[in-house]
């Protein structure tokens, strides 16, 4: 996989939540399909770069505004997870919720680091 030309930075998905892998479990627990992985992204900078230069792993996204923005995301994301765990008592109560929260948190520790 070729990368783009002028640009070495690795991004992040602007929804980087939503092609999450715990996002990802939640929506196959909920409608039983994944969805698919755009080839183009918009990034958390607001650039469109091809997916292949974007990563949810904190440690390999080396754009400053995009580990900004995941940060953000992701604790918002946990906020509203726990929110809607409290509100819903539906699919989302039990563990999957939980989890999801955590993995949030974790990630916009890691995103948080540089
Ligand atoms: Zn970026």
């Amino acid at each position: 996989m070729s990368t783009g030309p002028g640009d070495p930075h690795i991004h992040v998905d602007e929804r980087v939540l939503q092609t999450g892998a715990a996002y990802r479990n939640l929506v196959v627990a909920t409608v039983g399909s994944a969805p698919d992985a755009p080839t183009v992204v918009t990034t958390g900078c607001g650039l469109r770069v091809p997916y292949a230069m974007t990563s949810r792993r904190p440690e390999t996204v080396t754009c400053l505004p995009c580990r900004e923005h995941a940060e953000r995301e992701h604790r918002t994301f946990a906020e509203h997870v726990e929110r809607l765990d409290r509100l819903s008592g539906g699919p989302l109560a039990a563990g999957p919720a939980t989890s999801a929260a955590r993995w949030a948190r974790d990630l916009a520790t890691r995103f948080a680091r540089r």
